[in-house]
């Protein structure tokens, strides 16, 4: 059994892929792309540690879910313990897998690694590539135009369109003390946030507003 090492998770969420979706962002990347989303979760050190199988019964016990996404961080890096994970959820569900990579699908088979070709294997939808900040066009499941979807079952096809054009919208779910942000944000979405908080500060009834 291998660990998994995960930055955060998001039990139910509608804004990263299609359904409502338990996310998954594990902790560390090999990249550094400028204007990475989630820059705290870039090191490769130990965040917090679980055993695949407690995390698919921590996913399994959450109603009405349609699928699972897998973030980061660099998912590859951990492909041994998602692979456990996924092949769990595949023996008692049928929820569709979605999983962002920074790698290209090219390179990840060029590997030859037999933990990702498991993982590629229990993957329905795989979004590939770096993220770029110039070819951020504010639509679809994807940070930048040049990232691919790939879709390695035919599950998703009937949305396929959504994947590259949905205008874009983000969740935020509050912690104790903290927020997070859920979802790909459309441009200016710190700014109109900032704002929104300042005229909520000064107008409580103003606190509702949709980001899109
Ligand atoms: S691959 Fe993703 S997590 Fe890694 S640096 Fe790039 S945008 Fe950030």
């Amino acid at each position: 059994m291998t660990l998994l090492n995960i930055a955060e998770i998001c039990p139910a969420t509608r804004t990263l892929g299609p359904g409502q979706r338990f996310v998954i962002w594990v902790q560390g990347c090999c990249f550094n792309c400028g204007g990475c989303i989630s820059p705290e979760w870039i090191p490769q050190q130990v965040a917090n540690l679980v055993e695949p199988t407690i995390l698919a019964q921590t996913i399994l016990s959450v109603s009405g879910t349609d699928g699972v996404t897998i973030s980061g961080g660099e998912p590859m890096l951990q492909a041994a313990a998602l692979g456990e994970l996924l092949t769990k959820l595949r023996q008692q569900t049928s929820l569709s897998i979605i999983c962002f990579t920074g790698f290209s699908l090219a390179q990840l088979v060029a590997k030859s690694d037999s933990n990702i070709n498991l993982l590629l294997s229990l993957i329905d939808v795989l979004i590939d590539g770096q993220y770029i900040a110039e070819l951020n066009d504010n639509k679809g499941w994807r940070g930048s135009a040049n990232q691919v979807v790939h879709f390695l079952t035919d599950r998703h096809l009937p949305e396929a369109d959504l994947f590259r054009d949905r205008p874009r919208n983000v969740e935020i779910h509050l912690r104790h003390d903290a927020a997070l942000m859920v979802g790909i944000p459309p441009h200016n979405f710190s700014q109109d946030f900032r704002q929104a908080v300042d005229l909520a500060a000064a107008k409580p009834e103003n606190l509702t507003r949709d980001f899109v």
